[in-house]
């Protein structure tokens, strides 16, 4: 399906707008999902695991796409099934990058237990409005990119790295706000290993 209409607007676009409407400017993940800086296939995958419709292996075996001899282990740890859950969230390899990622950002949390509360916690997480811009992207960039790389992984027959996601993830966050923001004007290295100064520049600016 395109995301673009005949008009060449957004789909996506379309649909944040008529979410905003619904649901006023609250915090609420859906505000979180539909953040236009970031491309549509990350919104979009990011609604998706959002709403639980994700076709882990799991899920497959379930409706009987995948044979029943099949292995539905999680690509990463090898060890626990693979739901949505799991393989995005509380698989202990995949955890650690969530970890780092929020020792970066300078804070700390417990594990959510599912894809919605994750959400959640984020959007209601109080920080400057400046600031908003980069923490919104983090949660999404992070789902987005995990199952890029278990994809990978699975189709692929990459090894996972999950050291490097977490790099690869800081990456693509100031990749895409810096393309949709001329005002953003920090480094890949300033986001990589200076975001306390970043945060601290956006508020002083
Ligand atoms: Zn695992």
């Amino acid at each position: 399906m395109s995301l673009l209409d005949q008009t060449g607007q957004s789909l996506v676009s379309v649909f944040y707008n008529f979410i905003s409407t619904v649901h006023g400017t609250c915090n609420h993940p859906i505000h979180l999902v539909w953040n236009k800086q970031l491309p549509p296939k990350v919104q979009f995958f990011s609604w998706l695991a959002w709403k639980y419709k994700l076709k882990t292996s799991v899920f497959l075996q379930r409706i009987g796409i995948l044979d029943g001899s099949a292995s539905t282990l999680c690509i990463f740890c090898q060890e626990q099934q693979e739901t949505a859950e799991h393989v995005l969230i509380s698989c202990h390899l995949v955890w650690k990058v969530w970890t780092g990622l929020l020792q970066w950002w300078g804070t700390t949390w417990v594990v959510p237990n599912s894809v919605s509360n994750l959400l959640l916690w984020w959007s209601g997480f109080d920080c400057r409005k400046s600031e908003r811009r980069i923490w919104n992207a983090i949660p999404l960039v992070t789902l987005w990119s995990i199952w890029k790389h278990r994809n990978e992984c699975l189709f692929q027959a990459s090894s996972p790295n999950l050291q490097e996601l977490q790099e690869l993830i800081v990456t693509r966050i100031a990749i895409w706000l810096k393309a949709a923001s001329t005002k953003l004007h920090f480094s890949i290295n300033d986001f990589l290993y200076n975001i306390s100064a970043i945060r601290h520049c956006i508020n002083e600016g």
